[in-house]
């Protein structure tokens, strides 16, 4: 079984790599390392023992594709590779647009033309904006997107409706994540923002090792346990995991329907001071946080109910915050050369 994975290098993409290998397949990169380094590629090597092919090249263009497809022989494509800061995205819709909705019409053209007929996608739980039950099903009503980022998520997964449905014999899993964190347990990869962090995370990490002064928290006067938000955050080996799982969903079995929907999440929700002390409790490193007001675009709360995953991939969530929290700290460490 040949993967082919788009983004391979990124955060989600080198950690599902990693449990691709685990679970006995084969792979082939391709990554224009837009936002990612091509060290990773080496560290998921280190950790696999394997030696995954790497093709630093842009999906967006149809030869740069029609070449993979042609010297490979692909049985199956995940496909992350994607912008994918919300601030950014308003701040450059145009490029958010052509490149994330570009590629992926590149991507299913040329799949077509090989004849492979087997996609995993990423998309977001953004496409549910604020719900107005929670926890949020498969099923809950899709909002209007808040930022071009999240249009972009909603324009794919409804591109990939529309070819399937063209296209009999083609199937699909959109796994619709919700907030990771963590890192690999060896901490030799893990996420790798360029500049300031936008996401809560490296952000922590970042503060802790003395790269960022002060985390500021965006708002503690929401309808929320303690007033800050509530997400649901998965540790990224779950996630990756569940790439596997609906890798082998539809390897295995044949779906009864052509495009599968699930939630990747754990099924709980903590408010952003819950990870901020999740973390103090892993590590014994206090960080230094003061509050902020709201940042503009942030919806309220929101979690997962994981159960179709559960039910139809066999897959849920395993590790705790605190695992997440901790390993993301080896990882930051690592890179920083703390010791
Ligand atoms: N957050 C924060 N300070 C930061 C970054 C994020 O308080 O420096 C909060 C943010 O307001 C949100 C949560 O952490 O409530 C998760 O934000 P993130 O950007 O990581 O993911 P999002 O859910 O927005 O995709």
């Amino acid at each position: 079984m040949k993967v082919l994975v788009t983004g391979g290098t990124g955060f989600i993409g080198s950690h599902t790599i990693v449990e691709l290998y685990a679970a006995g397949m084969d792979v082939v990169n391709v990554d224009n390392l837009s936002n990612s380094e091509a060290f990773i590629n080496d560290r998921v090597n280190a950790i696999t023992g394997k030696h995954s092919t790497f093709i630093n090249a842009d999906i967006t263009n149809e030869d740069n594709l029609r070449n993979i497809f042609r010297n490979h022989s692909i049985d199956a494509v995940i496909h992350f590779a994607a912008f994918k800061s919300v601030n950014e995205s308003v701040e450059k819709p145009l490029e958010y647009y052509k490149n994330n909705i570009g590629a992926t019409i590149t991507l299913l053209k040329i799949m077509d033309e090989f004849k492979v007929t087997q996609l995993v996608f990423s998309s977001s739980c953004t496409v549910y904006g604020q719900p107005d039950e929670l926890p949020v099903t498969e099923d809950s009503p899709i909002k209007e997107a808040a930022t071009p980022y999240g249009y972009t998520k909603q324009v794919c997964e409804q591109i990939i409706m529309d070819f399937a449905h063209a296209n009999a014999g083609f199937y699909s899993v959109i796994l619709r994540y919700f907030n990771p964190v963590g890192a690999h347990n060896s901490g030799t990869i893990g996420e790798l923002p360029r500049g300031v962090p936008n996401n809560l995370g490296p952000y922590i990490t970042q503060t802790a090792a003395g790269i960022r002064e002060v985390l500021k928290i965006f708002g503690n006067d929401y309808d929320t346990p303690d007033g800050t938000c509530v997400r649901d955050f998965i540790h990224v080996c779950d996630l990756a995991k569940a790439h596997v799982a609906a890798l082998q969903k539809l390897i295995k079995e044949k779906p009864t329907q052509s495009v599968l929907v699930y939630n990747v999440g754990t099924g709980k929700g903590n408010t952003v001071l819950e990870v901020v002390k999740a973390f103090e409790k892993a590590t014994g490193i206090s960080v230094n946080y003061t509050i902020t007001g709201r940042r503009e675009g942030d919806i309220e709360k929101i979690w997962a109910n994981a159960a179709k995953a559960e039910k139809e991939l066999h897959w849920k969530a395993e590790r705790s915050l605190e695992e997440a929290m901790l390993h993301a700290w080896l990882w930051e460490k690592n890179y920083r050369n703390i010791l």
